[in-house]
């Protein structure tokens, strides 16, 4: 099948007004850093410059965590429940009306496509503060006794790949439950969070109650291990959660991690091929596979492997890489050089292992950080490609004949975060659903999200759920 041409169509940047360098934000207002360093951020499309951020040191986040504890203790934890939730509902309003904006900024400084920042990652974003100003007042409602208690402050590390929705994750429950929050974004991943921290001042919140602190590794470093904070939630790597579970351990701090993946996408003979294609397609090229619930791992029916794999390949052949802001593009830039590097690394890794590599004719620009949608056939379970988190628009095939087998496959992983499972059959779904080792198991759809949905994982996904009423848990005194 031939793919259509299309006219260029992208979205005008210029809705988006980037400073050339940006402050910390800390007690309502940007700020210098006390040591006077910063780094800039690029576009991972181009490797344009988009502006100049300011690198925190300890000192800096100490001010925040001062900031944000007098916040807590003089107006946040203080004001009734429905007044908090005022200040929520006027945030998520404002992002829904600077929401092209945002969506814009998001794809320049991540790399993503458009029509993921503008239908998937901002208007989540919006529904994750609503969904958080409906609980503020109803805290005493929520399971965890007549009057749960926030926790102090929050001191909050997110990566790059959902940077605005992860930080919504985040701020969102925190701020409903009563904590006062520190964050700290990704440092390839600054610009949407500096952009909050205006929609903060928009809202009029009280200085102190939100504070972003920009920087690389180091900065969240001292983050999670000031004394002043209560409590500590990261999103990221498994090796930086360890790091992080190990400097909190002998603290009175309440954590959680939301760490990585290798989710198995379950496809049985019954399945509509057509809509589990798309499901596949969905579950590891969606946002270029940097998904952390992504499904990496495709465990097909043999009976059918051989037509549902023909079929995906068609359907890799009409994917379209390129400009993020352009409305027709699926798949946008790898976010950073080092990440493209490690993705690299492990698909060479695959071809030296034994598996068969293939992606379709894809044409890849000259400058940023590109790489094809590729697919592994002849995969066995002992390959570091079925095994590692890859992070990348890479897809391993493996297959199965009998869903005790499939059980066994798709739980033979370190991690426990996803899965998905196509089938015609109820009860096959439930059967595999209360067997298969993951805090999420979709059935018959992939990477579906809802602030009103607990997520989260088991093993070395983490610990901790994250949206619906369970989420509220990591945030009160309970
Ligand atoms: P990291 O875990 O290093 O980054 C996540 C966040 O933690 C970033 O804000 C990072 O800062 C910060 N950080 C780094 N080191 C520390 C530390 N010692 N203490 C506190 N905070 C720290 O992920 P990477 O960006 O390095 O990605 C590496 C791999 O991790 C990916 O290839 C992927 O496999 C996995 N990953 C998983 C994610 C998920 O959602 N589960 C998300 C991102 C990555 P900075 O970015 O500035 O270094």
């Amino acid at each position: 099948m031939a793919k259509f041409e299309y006219a260029p169509a992208p979205e005008s940047r210029s809705i988006v007004s980037l400073r050339e360098s940006y402050g910390l934000f800390i007690n309502g207002e940007f700020t210098p850093g006390a040591d006077g360093r910063a780094f800039k951020t690029i576009s991972p499309a181009t490797e344009e410059v988009l502006a100049e951020v300011t690198e925190a040191g300890p000192a800096d986040v100490d001010r925040a965590v001062n900031a944000a504890r007098k916040a807590y203790e003089h107006a946040w934890s203080a004001m009734p429940g429905r007044e908090r939730a005022k200040y929520l509902f006027r945030i998520a309003r404002i992002i829904q009306e600077r929401a092209r904006e945002l969506a814009v900024l998001e794809s320049l400084d991540n790399g993503k496509p458009i029509r993921e920042s503008r239908d998937v990652d901002i208007p989540l974003v919006a529904a994750h503060f609503f969904y958080h100003a409906g609980w503020a007042d109803k805290l005493e409602y929520a399971g965890y006794g007549p009057a749960p208690r926030p926790l102090g402050v929050a001191g909050q590390v997110i990566p790059w790949n959902f940077p605005l929705l992860m930080l919504a994750w985040k701020i969102a429950p925190a701020l409903a439950c009563g904590n006062t929050v520190v964050l700290k974004p990704a440092e390839t991943t600054p610009l949407t969070a500096l952009a909050f921290a205006e929609i903060c001042q928009q809202a009029d919140l009280p200085p102190g109650v939100v504070n972003i602190v920009t920087g690389a590794g180091e900065t969240g470093r001292a983050l999670v291990e000031h004394p002043g904070v209560d409590k500590v939630a990261f999103t990221g790597s498994t090796e930086v959660g360890k790091q992080i579970a190990r400097a909190c351990a002998p603290t009175r701090k309440k954590v959680t991690l939301e760490l990585g993946g290798k989710a198995a996408n379950i496809v049985f003979e019954d399945a509509p091929v057509d809509q589990a294609v798309e499901g596949i397609v969905n579950g590891i090229f969606f946002n270029q596979g940097h998904v952390c619930c992504a499904g990496s791992r495709l465990l097909v029916q043999e009976s059918v492997y051989a037509e549902v794999l023909a079929s995906l390949r068609r359907r890799l052949a009409t994917l379209r890489l390129g400009d993020p802001l352009d409305k027709n593009t699926d798949v946008g830039a790898i976010n950073s050089a080092a990440q493209l590097a490690k993705i690299r690394e492990l698909s060479e890794v695959g071809e030296a292992e034994g598996a068969q590599r293939w992606s379709p004719p894809c044409e890849l620009p000259v400058k940023g950080f590109w790489f094809p949608p590729t697919l592994f056939t002849g995969v066995s379970q002992a390959h570091r490609i079925a095994r590692e988190e890859i992070f990348g628009p890479v897809l391993s095939v493996l297959t199965f004949r009998t869903p005790a087998e499939a059980v066994e496959k798709a739980n033979n992983t370190p991690y426990g975060l996803s899965a998905g499972v196509w089938t015609e059959k109820g009860s096959l779904i439930l059967w595999m659903a209360s067997r298969l080792r993951a805090g999420v198991v979709w059935a018959n759809t992939f990477n579906k999200f809802d602030p009103t949905s607990p997520f989260g994982g088991y093993k070395e996904s983490g610990y901790g759920r994250e949206g619906g009423r369970h989420g509220l848990e990591a945030y009160l005194d309970v």
